[in-house]
């Protein structure tokens, strides 16, 4: 059976860089849009050239993709010509593929917020789509407020759309700008739409306001629309717009749509989308969404011993997908509550082999428990717990030995006259015969730690040299009589992986080296590093 092709065209690049706190680079930008167009996603939008430095010299970087790369703008001014716009010039002339021109299709935003007459509105759709089409590019209009406007006044709604695709408009996105809108509301508006619009040409532009900007996109999927757009990890300004994230995988894994649809992303491609998820967040520097669906570190773990044991068995009877085919992985969280199950099932995955009844798995478990009690969270700290499992087993070289470290925290007047904090750490360690010192100035004690500390390995430095970290976390917390500090570190390498390590004293530096030398640790072992 032939599957209908659907349409995925994302907006991280323009509507995501509406997020509080976002700011992309030219750099970033050239960077999203390769992994965009590497994962197969047909359209990217890359911004508004003409409106800004950065985005009119994205327009014209030579960037060599496959995509449709997308150029976003205004409709004509009311009251000017096309050629009169210096606006919808800039537009024009910018080198896209395609151009998305938003117009307002609510009366009531035409007479307020344009402050012109519904008559005008449609004039301007119909000459910007049609100086577009005379450029040779594909054009596509955001219904700007379309369901709202629906509501109020479907006939001129429609009209606004039709205009567009009377003029040759390749697609017409119903935008639910405000994202007040409700999946049962989209379902039934767009299947009015369908009935004038061809559904091939009709796209759908959801915002997260109710979280249900995924469901309302599948909504309008169902109802006959052949365009999703959104952004990754639903970035976008208030709540954000409609997750790839979470719709890519649903449009692949789930028999209703991956039996009916055929989309750009490929099955090769979607084991990639946990990898650009979380690279994504790495740009923003904003820690990734543990509990984020599909592709998040929680999305696939489980906690209490009994359900351990049955996945073992049987994935399907706790995983509604494989997490394999989004790049993520099962987790069976090692906690206080946790059965032998979970540790077997961990020692497996990490591939330590070992039988089920050797005592040392059971000390193992009681290692675990007591060490939780102490303030230690292992079911967040995968790497520490392999490194801790590996210790029990007796199976983790002596790599290095810090022999002595010294953290100095000095606050004074600079040379300008500003009271300045500046952080010393000097770290003595013995790498086999080699006594090596290293020191370095950080912004904070713990980060003049961390640079001291992979300063100089030695013969180990090269296997470190990808090394960073990438989230630190730190807690308070009521340990017995006294409060002690855990600090969690999140890690990645060259190759992109991450792993988080923990460390618990009653000392914040000396909790926070426990975990960086189990992520340096952590790292030795999975390169490979000789004893
Ligand atoms: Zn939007």
């Amino acid at each position: 059976m032939t599957r209908e092709r659907l349409y995925l065209f994302d907006t991280t690049l323009r509507d995501g860089a509406q997020t509080n706190g976002v700011d992309f680079t030219l750099q970033d930008k050239l960077a999203i849009a390769a992994m965009l167009d590497d994962l197969g996603i047909d359209y990217v939008e890359g911004g508004y050239p003409g409106a800004n430095p950065t985005d009119t010299q994205l327009f014209s970087e030579d960037r060599r993709l496959e995509t449709t790369f997308t150029a976003f703008g205004m409709t004509r001014r009311p009251g000017r010509s096309a050629a009169n716009d210096p606006g919808l010039v800039a537009l024009l002339d910018a080198e896209a593929d395609a151009i998305c021109f938003v117009a307002k299709s609510w009366d009531y935003h035409v007479r307020v917020a344009l402050e012109t007459t519904e008559e005008e509105n449609i004039a301007s759709i119909r000459d910007s789509v049609r100086a577009a089409r005379a450029k040779g590019r594909e054009v596509l209009l955001d219904c700007e407020h379309f369901f709202d406007g629906y509501k109020a006044n479907p006939a001129y709604a429609l009209a606004c759309a039709e205009a567009a695709y009377q003029e040759g408009a390749r697609w017409l996105v119903l935008c639910d700008t405000n994202g007040g809108t409700l999946p049962h509301e989209i379902e039934a508006i767009v299947g009015d739409v369908v009935k004038r619009i061809p559904g091939d040409h009709v796209g759908i532009h959801a915002h997260n306001d109710t979280e249900q900007a995924v469901a309302n996109s599948l909504a309008a999927v169902r109802a006959g629309a052949r365009q999703i757009q959104g952004t990754l990890n639903g970035l976008g300004e208030r709540c954000g717009n409609a997750n790839l994230v979470s719709i890519i995988p649903t449009l692949k894994l789930k028999p209703e749509f991956s039996r009916v649809f055929d989309i750009g992303v490929s099955d090769e491609k979607l084991k990639s989308l946990a990898h650009v998820s979380r690279t994504l967040d790495e740009m923003l520097n904003r820690a990734p969404n543990r509990h984020a669906p599909y592709v998040g570190q929680s999305a696939f773990a489980t906690k209490a011993g009994i359900h351990a044991s049955a996945i073992l068995k049987e994935p399907a009877t706790y995983e509604h997908v494989a997490p394999e085919a989004i790049g993520n992985r099962r987790k069976l969280l090692v906690s206080d509550q946790a059965g032998k199950s979970n540790v077997l099932a961990e020692l497996d995955r990490i591939g330590i082999a070992v039988d089920r009844n050797d005592p040392r798995v059971t000390r193992l478990l009681d290692v675990v428990k007591e060490r939780e009690a102490a303030g230690y969270a292992y079911e967040a700290a995968d790497a520490s717990f392999e490194l801790l499992a590996r210790r029990v087993l007796g199976k983790v070289p002596s790599f290095f030995d810090v022999t002595q470290f010294d953290v100095n925290v000095e606050q004074r007047i600079n040379a300008k006259g500003e009271r300045v904090t500046v952080s010393l750490a000097v770290v003595k360690v013995r790498v086999g015969d080699e006594n090596l010192i290293s020191a370095a100035e950080g912004n904070g004690p713990v980060n003049a730690l961390d640079l001291a500390l992979r300063k100089d390995l030695g013969k180990y430095q090269t296997y470190i040299a990808g090394l960073k970290l990438t989230d630190y976390r730190v807690r308070i917390l009521n340990a017995g009589t006294e409060a002690v500090t855990r600090v969690l570190i999140e890690s990645e390498d060259e190759k992109g992986e991450h792993w988080t390590t923990v460390g618990v004293s009653p000392n914040i530096i000396d909790a926070s080296f426990q975990a960086l030398m189990d992520s340096i640790v952590y790292k030795l072992i999975k390169a490979g590093a000789p004893a």
